[in-house]
């Protein structure tokens, strides 16, 4: 692993063309890749190069272009198979995103399983991607979801969850790093405390990705999904890996081309997984890119990129606590790069808004977590999310600024 000292972060930072931008006059300070993160320059030229090279649909045409296009989109697979240390390729299923993974897995293994009365255990602090889709499959069953409470660290309480899990319990759905507070939850204990109940677990991966070494095996988790565009690569790309077993008990949830064997008007019969839940022709080029965007990350090293930001995730802390009337909501021991803040007195969209007037680019809003907006009891936080590309400056930058803001409206 070769350290990320700040000469390889400025020769990285190089590589993404947006980063050198100016907002508002000033240089970006681009504080928002929880919501996405910024493209290097392979990834933006691997989606044009399939445009400009070898346009042509995959998987069905045998000339050169499909070919060649079928050959690179699914080397996407390949490199998400490497990403998680997923045992197959096979077992990855290529989707828009981590929303349609997880209503993939709602609509075909879960929902011909529900009854009435039974239950689908979240936790506390899930994005509503992890929600929404059990709540309208539970209630065409008459099941219900229910929360595993946390507490006001933002940390998950591993001794209720396991209080949780009933003979109803039919899945466990956790996010595996939390888009709004960073915590990073316990998976693999949520994951064996399940097993020992035969209760499966999807863990939602998609703040994962970007900043820890995933490992589906060793997890043995029955399905982890992630979005690409928060993992430098193109919007509208993401997977599903899933248990082998699990994927071959599911019928298919969209119907069309490719992903049948033979159809007739009595009746069709499905291929295989994974292509038996990837009908029609999919963003051929965004997972092209998202192979290179992967490449990427492997090039650097997720450990060194772990590392790096650990450095940056301290630094951050050690500066807000500096900043008067800075309310830092979640203080989980164990956290990404992802703080979510409020400033006394001021809403999150106007500290949002003033921020960008000085370059910084923070989300502000309920961040898709509403239950958890709810526990803390405000509408909304503003919050920053790094990458390894952030700097220690950048942070001074922000505080600068932060203050301005306070000044400006006190
Ligand atoms: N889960 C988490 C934890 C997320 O942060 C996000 C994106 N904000 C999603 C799910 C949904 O991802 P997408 O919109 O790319 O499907």
């Amino acid at each position: 692993m070769t350290a990320l000292d700040e000469s390889r972060v400025m020769a990285l930072r190089a590589q993404f063309p947006q980063l050198s931008r100016r907002v508002h006059g000033k240089p970006l300070v681009y504080f928002d890749n929880a919501n996405t993160a910024q493209k290097p320059q392979s990834v933006i030229d691997a989606v044009s190069g399939y445009y400009r090279e070898c346009n042509g649909n995959v998987a069905r045409a045998v000339h050169t272009l499909g070919s060649e296009a079928t050959e690179l989109y699914e080397g996407a697979r390949d490199a998400i198979t490497r990403l998680l240390n997923a045992p197959s390729r096979d077992q990855i299923v290529l989707t828009s995103g981590t929303t349609q993974a997880i209503n993939l897995v709602a609509y075909s293994f879960l929902a011909p399983r529900l009854v009435a009365g039974d239950e689908i255990l979240v936790s506390h602090m899930e994005h509503h991607a992890n929600i929404v889709p059990w709540q309208l499959i539970a209630e065409r069953a008459g099941a219900r979801v229910i929360a595993a409470p946390i507490n006001e660290a933002g940390e998950l309480l591993l001794d209720e969850l396991a209080a949780l899990i009933s003979p109803r319990t039919r899945l466990i759905g956790i996010t595996h790093v939390s888009n709004a507070l960073g915590t990073i939850n316990p998976v693999a204990e949520v994951v064996a405390l399940a097993k020992a109940r035969g209760v499966p677990v999807l863990v939602d991966g998609s703040q994962a990705v970007p900043h820890l070494a995933v490992d589906v095996t060793a997890l043995d988790c029955d399905f982890y999904v992630f979005t690409g565009h928060k993992l430098f690569g193109p919007t509208g790309t993401g997977a599903l890996y899933a248990r082998r077993e699990h994927l071959a008990a599911m019928p298919p949830f969209f119907g069309g081309g490719e992903m049948i064997r033979t159809v007739s008007f009595t009746g069709s019969t499905f291929a295989d997984p994974p292509h038996r839940f990837e009908a029609g022709t999919p963003n051929i080029a965004g997972f092209i890119g998202l192979a290179e965007a992967i490449r990427f990350v492997e090039s650097i090293g997720i450990n060194a990129i772990a590392e790096r930001e650990r450095v940056l995730r301290d630094a951050a802390l050690e500066r807000f606590a500096g900043v008067e009337g800075f309310r830092l909501i979640g203080q989980a021991r164990q956290r990404a790069p992802v703080f979510s803040f409020v400033i006394d007195g001021v809403h999150a969209h106007d500290v949002a808004t003033l921020l960008d007037f000085e370059g910084v680019a923070v989300r502000s809003g309920h961040h898709c977590a509403h239950p958890l907006m709810q526990f803390y009891g405000v509408p909304a936080t503003a919050r920053v999310s790094l990458a390894f590309y952030n700097t220690i400056e950048e942070l001074d930058v922000f505080v600068t600024a932060l203050e301005r803001v306070r000044a400006r409206l006190r």
